[in-house]
């Protein structure tokens, strides 16, 4: 059985209150791991290894931290197919994906680098003559990162490499659903020479509270459910420690009559069913014109039965398992009364759920307000665009939204009135550039943006600076 490490001070290493199977979803008699459950001590001394050593990483030009930076990147390429397989044995992310992700991690790391050496305020003309006044951004210390299973590679980087690059450390505490993945991110920091900098304490929410709550970190950056997501915000306020929480979706796709149909279903399927709805963006509601409804069904069951479901592992798989027995078994209850327009088949054995398109549900129900993370597509058809958008809009979320029209007055009236931070055109909702803003409206988020140069406004506070002459 393989043991799951913490990594503190530059070692592996094991210990604390207990463990969980970490368990392959596609194969569920594999166990990946024992994800140790990290104490009140062990993370204590993880935040003490980072806060002793952040003045000096601190003090090191952007250029040097950059370096470093990149040398994660050339760590992480080195080792790139091991890590993809990785994902895919521990989450259950198809294998093409899994690979993307990878690339991604690296994109996101030189990307980064890059930020570390641009400026870092700006002059600020003086009502005193002859001063110069400035604002320079600083880091915080020691900044804490949760991070959920469903990118075990690229949340934890997103989070990681601006915190790094501005003169943070930081902790992470990965989801105890992706520990060997978290583990294998810590060996390649090692190899990069980042054990001063970057530490990881494995375990579930008891250890992320413990993490939320010590007194050294003076930043938490959370992605995962919005319930979780708001419990870390109110322990946060209560102690005035910046948080950041970017959470859940009901995200959705309008598809008008003057779209391109078989485009359209192949963007709303791919958007719903990829990775088996398991991503923050994934379209989990699809608003279609009432005249073509009919025609896009159509479309959209030959779409989504082009996506094979099976075993992530093989190449031409779009849609795996869902991450654990009891995320099965809740979609499948949330599922158990609804009308069906389409469900496809799937494997038995593994945690597979039914690619599904339900209609018949008003915009008040469970299924078109609760975030399901599953291959769960609820329909809704609308006479008008404005009740299009009325219906995209009447949810707690608002994270991404998709719109397929051939018109560019219906797209710009659509970027204007949507509630959400993501807004794609003849796109699916899924799938945003990693030097791009990421984040979302309403309930989806905080509304601090990841990724990004915009990424460095939540990493680094402001000071205002008066030279006199
Ligand atoms: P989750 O909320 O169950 O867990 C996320 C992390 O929080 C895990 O590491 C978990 O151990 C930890 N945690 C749980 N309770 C805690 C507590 N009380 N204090 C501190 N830490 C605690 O989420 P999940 O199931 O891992 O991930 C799926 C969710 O993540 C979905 O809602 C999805 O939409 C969301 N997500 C959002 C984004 C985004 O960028 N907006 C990206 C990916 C996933």
């Amino acid at each position: 059985m393989r043991e799951i490490k913490h990594y503190i001070g530059g070692e592996f290493m094991t210990g604390g209150t207990g463990h969980l199977d970490s368990i392959n979803p596609t194969h569920p008699d594999q166990i990946i791991g024992e994800v140790p459950l990290g104490s009140a001590e062990l993370m204590g001394q993880a935040v003490e290894v980072a806060a002793s050593n952040q003045s000096a990483w601190r003090k090191q030009t952007g250029a040097a931290r950059a370096g470093q930076l990149h040398a994660w990147g050339d760590a992480i390429s080195a080792r790139q197919e091991e890590l993809a397989k990785a994902i895919v044995d521990e989450v259950g992310k198809p294998i093409g994906e899994a690979r993307g992700e990878v690339q991604r991690c690296v994109a996101i790391l030189r990307y980064f680098a890059g930020e570390a050496v641009r400026p870092v305020g700006e002059v600020v003309p003086s009502l005193t003559p002859g001063a110069l006044q400035y604002s320079l951004r600083e880091p915080h210390g020691v900044v804490g990162l949760i991070t959920p299973w469903n990118f075990p590679l690229a949340i934890p980087l997103w989070k990681a490499a601006p915190a790094l690059a501005v003169g943070n450390t930081v902790v992470l505490k990965p989801s105890e659903h992706s520990g060997y993945c978290a583990q294998l991110l810590a060996e390649t920091a090692h190899a990069a020479g980042l054990g001063n900098v970057f530490q990881v304490v494995m375990g579930a929410g008891d250890t992320g509270r413990t993490l939320v709550e010590h007194v050294e970190v003076r930043a938490i950056s959370f992605t995962g459910s919005d319930r979780t997501g708001k419990a870390i915000a109110l322990t946060c306020a209560e102690r005035n420690k910046r948080f950041q929480t970017e959470m859940g979706g009901k995200n959705v796709a309008i598809v008008l009559a003057d779209a391109d149909l078989k485009q359209a279903a192949n963007l709303v399927a791919g958007g719903a069913m990829r990775f088996a709805g398991q991503k923050c963006t994934a379209t989990s509601r699809v608003v279609v014109d009432s005249g073509i409804r009919g025609r896009f069904i159509d479309e959209l069951r030959a779409a989504i039965d082009s996506l094979p479901v099976g075993d992530p592992a093989a190449a031409e798989t779009a849609v795996g398992p869902v991450i654990s027995a009891a995320s099965q078994g809740r979609i499948d209850a949330a599922v158990s009364n609804a009308e069906f327009i389409y469900q496809s088949s799937k494997p038995d054995k593994g945690f597979f759920v039914a690619s599904s398109v339900v209609g018949g549900i008003s915009e008040t129900d469970d299924l078109a307000q609760n975030e399901l993370f599953g291959p769960v597509l609820a329909l809704f058809e609308a006479k008008s665009f404005d009740q299009a958008i009325q219906i995209a809009n009447h949810t707690r979320f608002g994270l991404s939204a998709s719109l397929c029209t051939r018109d560019i007055g219906n797209a710009l009236k659509y970027i204007d009135q949507v509630q959400a931070g993501m807004v794609r055109v003849n796109a699916d909702t899924t799938g945003v550039d990693p030097h791009a803003p990421f984040g979302g409206y309403k309930g989806s988020s905080s509304g601090t943006r990841e990724q990004g140069e915009v990424a460095k406004d939540f990493y680094t506070q402001i000071k205002t600076v008066q030279i006199n002459p």
